[in-house]
């Protein structure tokens, strides 16, 4: 029997991928940028389980959002417990400060995480069952530099990684008084238009109408057009949050436009909002988001304080280099390649590769090639920067002929000399 990947899952191979993306080199260059430019900005790594109770997404995510009620993986353990596996990062990160008390620790606190989120959706290019999300929590700041900040960063990492033809789309879903007045002008205007509406807005316009905002059926998408605007329904201090929000991106020259249209999926959305789009990817043309969640921590039972985040995926961002054009940086070899011609040989080849290793040279032995050629050509795939063929020869005159693959270049040494050659050439 032939086994194969779950359906919407991939792997990431170190050579030969499937899909250029999948590629571990691009993946170590990115989250080496994240890791970079997390600590830069001041936000340090936290890792939470890739499972959690169903109950903390239930109630962290929300229980009307398509992520909670369609799409999660769902299952009792043997002690009858519902677990899900996370669909995002938010709740978990939520869970793991109230639950050790980090708000104690100091007034303000900043996470990032990666890792992989789970999510029962139609396979289709561009979405997984299993993809990764690189995320951020700021909590304990209410102040509108936090929401600027953490959009400076995320457009920061793409920056860094080169990617071009950035959207930045700005909202805001205003405070608990602007969404209420909010909520009302958006179903005295679909009301009317009842029998108009999607199936699924028809019940969204009951429980949450604002969602019905970010409807991608085209019946809906027709009515939203003309839906009133949240920006005319926002509280006074609503307002000035935004309008600070929008001073500060400009003071940092970070390019936005606003979109009265955003809401974002998931219902614990406060005030600011934002989605980073580009065109080079198709339909799913949303590479990360985020917004403000200041009344999220208490409701989940911890501490009245505000937080602001995002999360992207980590595959549309791969994705979008490489529709960009952007190669990743060539992963290096081996710095030398030994390839033994007979058994004593390999011995000789195993100690030397063993000794180079010990002093942070990295080495390593042809152990499967039967003819020379082969193992040089081994040699090259593998991008090795020097191939030592050791034989009789060699052995008897305890020397080794150091051959640059690129340059063709051979350097005779005798063998005790070669871990201090090989130090004084490392880059
Ligand atoms: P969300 O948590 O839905 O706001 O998603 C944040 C980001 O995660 C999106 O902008 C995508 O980049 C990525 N994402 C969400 N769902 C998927 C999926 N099923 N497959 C791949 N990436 C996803």
């Amino acid at each position: 029997m032939k086994f194969q990947l779950p359906k919407g899952t991939f792997d990431i191979l170190p050579y030969a991928p499937e899909e250029p993306w999948q590629l571990t080199a691009l993946w170590h260059k990115l989250e080496s940028i994240i890791a970079e430019t997390a600590r830069e900005y001041g936000y340090a790594e936290i890792r939470t389980p890739i499972y959690e109770r169903t109950e903390l997404f239930d109630r962290g995510v929300g229980e009307t959002t398509d992520i909670v009620s369609k799409e999660m993986f769902t299952f009792e353990d043997k002690g009858g417990r519902s677990l899900s596996l996370r669909p995002e990062g938010t709740a978990s990160v939520i869970r793991s400060f109230i639950e050790h008390s980090l708000s104690q620790a100091r007034s303000s606190h900043k996470f990032y995480y990666i890792g992989p989120m789970f999510r029962y959706e139609r396979p289709q290019s561009g979405r997984y069952r299993q993809f990764h999300q690189l995320g951020i929590e700021a909590i304990g700041a209410s102040d509108p530099a936090q929401d600027a900040e953490v959009i400076d960063m995320l457009y920061q990492i793409y920056a860094r990684l080169g990617l071009k033809r950035l959207r930045v789309q700005l909202n805001t879903v205003g405070d608990l008084e602007s969404r209420a007045m909010y909520k009302a002008a958006l179903v005295d205007y679909f009301r009317p238009h009842l029998d108009e509406l999607s199936a699924e807005s028809k019940i969204r316009l009951e429980k949450n109408p604002l969602r019905i905002l970010d409807s991608k059926d085209p019946k809906d998408i027709e009515l939203v057009r003309n839906a009133p605007s949240i920006l005319t329904h926002l509280s006074p201090s609503a307002q000035t949050h935004f309008q600070e929000v929008c001073r500060l991106l400009d003071s940092i020259q970070i390019p936005y436009e606003i979109n009265d249209k955003i809401v974002r999926g998931l219902d614990y959305y406060t005030k600011t909002v934002f989605e980073i789009t580009t065109e080079d990817l198709g339909a799913q043309n949303t590479i990360g988001g985020g917004g403000r969640y200041d009344g999220l921590l208490s409701s989940l039972g911890g501490p009245d304080l505000p937080g602001v985040g995002y999360a992207t995926g980590l595959e549309r961002i791969l994705q979008v280099m490489i529709a960009q054009g952007i190669e990743p940086l060539k992963e290096q070899g081996p710095l030398v390649y030994f390839i033994p011609l007979g058994e004593e040989a390999k011995t000789k080849c195993f100690t030397l590769a063993s000794l180079c290793r010990r002093s942070h040279l990295s080495a390593d032995v042809e152990l499967c090639a039967k003819k020379v050629q082969t193992g040089l050509q081994n040699a090259t795939k593998l991008s090795a920067v020097y191939c030592a063929i050791i034989g009789s020869d060699e052995l008897n005159a305890n020397k080794i002929t150091l051959k640059h693959l690129e340059t063709r270049q051979t350097t005779d040494l005798s063998l005790d000399r070669l871990i201090s050659y090989l130090q004084g050439i490392q880059p």
